[in-house]
């Protein structure tokens, strides 16, 4: 499920003199969690995940640049109630919302992360705000939620849905939690979006409410660099999905550019990295991948993962195995 990327336009004018008239290709694909996800909710993940490539790709097409295209994706699957980030995510075992989210710029490799922070809506853009206004590359709990207001971030203190209350108070245990949304039924959606924009820059950012009935302050692969996302202009971007535990064991991010440098294709390095979680920690999960050249790749272990990506006035899309939809936009 990997294309050459084909879009190729005139970079805008207004947005880098030095790169004027030159034909740059940009790439955006974002996901929506690799799980079990039920009939119910499928339209609607389908949609989000469409919307916010589109989303993102205006931005790249704009001559924005990939940093700002993942922000902007991910913001829209934060601000939709479909999706476990931000506005729609799960309960932790007692009742709470904890999010974690990373975002990293494959310039320069400039990172940022937030773990297990409360009431914050898009906690990409808080992430963002940790990689350009501070010396740290992670802020946790407490600490994000005071650097969250000295950046005067508005508090969220809707981010609980009616159906996440009805889903958590009839749900058990974390370990039933896991073998449901991976392995059957029910579950959950992280999101993620990578990017290459028209300067040849690739980033990638994830953001998560985690898994049901996590233990408080449990935290994911999602916020940690090299687990639930990476970005290098050398190799490529990725962003992450699945069961944590076992996406950190193996750097499933990393793992998957380790083998694009040794020469894989993005669709054969994540095919492999993801055969190997699963043969090393019977762990299930999906990535989005894009190399630094616009290679793009969109695979899970799961039942099923929407995704989407927009390439010139296409737009390409799937939820199950092996479906690859087009759109022309
Ligand atoms: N990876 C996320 C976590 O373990 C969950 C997911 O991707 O659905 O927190």
């Amino acid at each position: 499920m990997w294309q050459e990327a084909e879009k190729l336009f005139v970079v805008n004018k207004a947005a880098s003199s030095s790169h004027e008239n030159k034909l740059m290709k940009t790439v955006i694909v974002v996901h929506g969690g690799a799980w079990d996800v039920p009939d119910a909710a499928a339209e609607a993940t389908v949609a989000g995940v469409k919307n916010a490539a589109q989303v993102g790709d205006t931005v790249l097409r704009s001559g924005g640049s990939a940093i700002d295209a993942v922000e902007r994706a991910v913001r829209c699957l934060e601000d939709d109630p479909t999706f476990d980030a931000g506005h729609g995510s799960v309960l932790n075992a007692a009742g709470e919302v904890e999010l974690d989210s990373l975002i990293m710029d494959g310039k320069n490799l400039a990172a940022g992360a937030v773990a297990s922070v409360r009431n914050i809506a898009n906690p990409v853009s808080l992430a963002r705000a940790v990689m350009e206004k501070t010396d740290h590359v992670m802020l946790t709990d407490r600490g994000a939620g005071m650097f969250a207001d000295s950046i005067s971030t508005p508090l969220a203190h809707d981010l609980v849905t009616e159906l996440e209350l009805e889903e958590w108070e009839h749900s058990n245990s974390y370990r039933d939690g896991v073998k449901r949304f991976f392995n059957t039924n029910r579950g959950h959606d992280t999101v993620g979006a990578v990017a290459l924009d028209s300067f040849g820059n690739v980033a990638c950012a994830t953001s998560t409410g985690g898994i049901r009935n996590k233990m408080v302050g449990r935290v994911g692969d999602s916020p940690i660099i090299g687990s639930g996302g990476y970005a290098d202009n050398g190799s490529g971007a990725v962003s992450c999905t699945g069961h944590g535990e076992s996406i950190l064991k193996v750097t499933l991010a990393r793992l998957i550019l380790f083998h694009m440098e040794q020469g894989k294709c993005a669709l054969e390095a994540t095919n492999m990295s993801l055969q190997h979680m699963f043969d090393r920690v019977k762990g299930c999960g999906g990535a989005v991948v894009l190399s630094s050249t616009g290679e793009w790749a969109a695979s899970f272990t799961t039942p099923r993962m929407a995704w989407a990506t927009v390439t010139e006035d296409t737009l390409h899309h799937g939820f199950n195995q092996r479906e690859h939809f087009t759109e022309k936009l």
